[in-house]
């Protein structure tokens, strides 16, 4: 996800192409990712023949985004308060969190795509 390599492929996702998320039902126009990009055609391979998000119980909620930038987020887990308990918070890369003091680990990347996220049914029939 931080170089910009598609998921499926493995090749760069070059600056003049745009990236394509796909996630579930995101929770709202600004929700972070956890699964790296890919390629548009990559994207709409993944849509026909993925299992996962074919016959899931993901099938007919899952939405797609292309963004030509995306914001990288960082997800950490630090000890809480409790020495026994973790939490995990999101930040920007190089941002001081707000929850903790504590040293984290950096558990995942997540992006925010700069785009809306549209049904996949209607972004294929938009002839993808
Ligand atoms: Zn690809």
């Amino acid at each position: 996800m931080k170089r910009r390599r598609c998921q499926m492929c493995g090749r760069a996702i070059r600056r003049d192409q745009l990236a394509v998320f796909v996630a579930g039902r995101p929770d709202g126009p600004a929700q972070p990712v956890s699964e790296p990009p890919l390629h548009a055609d990559c994207a709409a391979y993944a849509l026909h023949v993925c299992p996962r998000l074919v016959t899931g119980h993901r099938a007919g909620q899952v939405c797609v985004a292309e963004a030509a930038e995306y914001a990288l987020l960082e997800e950490h887990v630090a000890q809480g308060p409790d020495p026994s308990s973790l939490i995990t918070y999101i930040r920007a890369p190089g941002e001081r969190p707000a929850v903790t003091d504590a040293p984290s680990v950096l558990q995942n990347y997540l992006a925010l795509p700069a785009a809306p996220w549209i049904q996949a049914d209607r972004w294929l029939d938009a002839g993808n």
